[in-house]
């Protein structure tokens, strides 16, 4: 089968025309291999729905002219970074695509290019897309976290995604693990995203590396604080500096007690970490390893494994692909 995956992020649409034939079964192939053609464009986020789904049918309208070559595309499936009803296809209010709400994107899609579309937040698509293609593989229950501006995540329960009731399970991010933390953008306090979100990051690692003059980094710390992103921090991190490795190794800690909380919950062992920051490795997987086997009951203390994922920026593109076929 060949089917479209198409990833709305809130600065591009990344899409593929990817192949899911018979004979190629996900768990013998590398993913790389599926992807017959890829696009990126600008999502034009600040035009509205209207701007942005224009943006969608051009990258169909392409693909399909390409597909033309390679049999045809038949489903496309969509990623959305935000809250979605996947049963109905309706968008809800994703926070970083302004003035959508209650957008029936599924049949709009549908109504002008004549096939199935189905839809789905980027999250459980990245999570789908982990298990289908990547490190989730091999794992009948796994949950992937994705560490970017905010925490994503998504529930792979007995081989299929867990959604919650209502579609709305997986807010990882707003799990407490501090209730007199800091204050989150949810308006809860305590939230893991309000230590390891994207945008909390640089004020926690002033705080820290203020008082480590030695690192490389103090000077940022006291003079641009706002400097102070995750691939700065992963970089100084990789050359040596003790500094940003413990802050680093901080930070999994942190994440690794609301992993803990997931363990002793839901009994499920494997976590697979992508995103920005989980490009600092060692320190940052050290960290949650550790943190989350002090936190959780003894009997599965030998059992966590945390993972880095393997499908990089193309998760929620793959996933979208998967997420049409299934
Ligand atoms: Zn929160």
């Amino acid at each position: 089968m060949i089917v479209i995956g198409i990833d709305i992020g809130g600065t591009e649409i990344k899409a593929g025309l990817v192949s899911l034939g018979a004979g190629e079964t996900p768990q013998n192939a590398d993913s790389g291999e599926r992807v017959l053609h890829r696009l990126a464009v600008p999502t034009n986020a600040t035009g509205g729905p209207s701007a942005v789904i224009e943006a969608v049918h051009r990258v169909v309208g392409e693909l399909l002219r390409l597909s033309s070559d390679c049999g045809n595309a038949a489903r496309i499936g969509i990623g959305v970074p935000g809250s979605v009803d996947h049963e109905s296809g309706v968008v809800l209010c994703p926070p970083n695509l302004p003035g959508w709400e209650r957008v029936p994107l599924a049949r709009i899609v549908e109504a002008k290019w004549g096939m199935p579309v189905s839809i789905d937040n980027d999250a459980n698509c990245a999570a789908l897309a982990e298990a289908r293609f990547g490190a989730g593989r091999g794992h009948r229950s796994f949950i992937a976290l994705t560490l970017g501006t905010g925490v994503g995540s998504g529930i792979v329960l007995d081989g299929a995604l867990y959604r919650g009731e209502r579609g709305f399970g997986g807010e990882f991010g707003h799990m407490t693990i501090d209730y007199n933390g800091p204050q989150c953008n949810c308006g809860n306090t305590g939230c893991v995203e309000a230590y390891i979100g994207g945008a909390y990051i640089p004020g926690r690692a002033r705080s820290y590396l203020a008082h480590h003059p030695e690192s490389t980094l103090y000077g940022r710390a006291l003079e641009e604080p706002g400097s102070l992103t995750p691939k700065i921090l992963a970089d100084a991190a990789a050359s040596g500096d003790e500094g940003a490795r413990a802050f680093l190794r901080e930070t999994g800690e942190l994440l690794g007690i609301a992993v803990a909380s997931a363990v002793n919950l839901l009994d499920i062992h494997v976590f697979v970490i992508g995103g920005g920051i989980a490009g600092a490795g060692e320190p940052l997987f050290a960290g949650i390893a550790s943190s989350a086997r002090s936190h959780v009951l003894s009997v599965h203390r030998e059992s966590i494994r945390i993972l880095p994922a393997r499908l990089g920026n193309e998760a929620g593109m793959l996933g979208a692909a998967a997420l049409a076929a299934s």
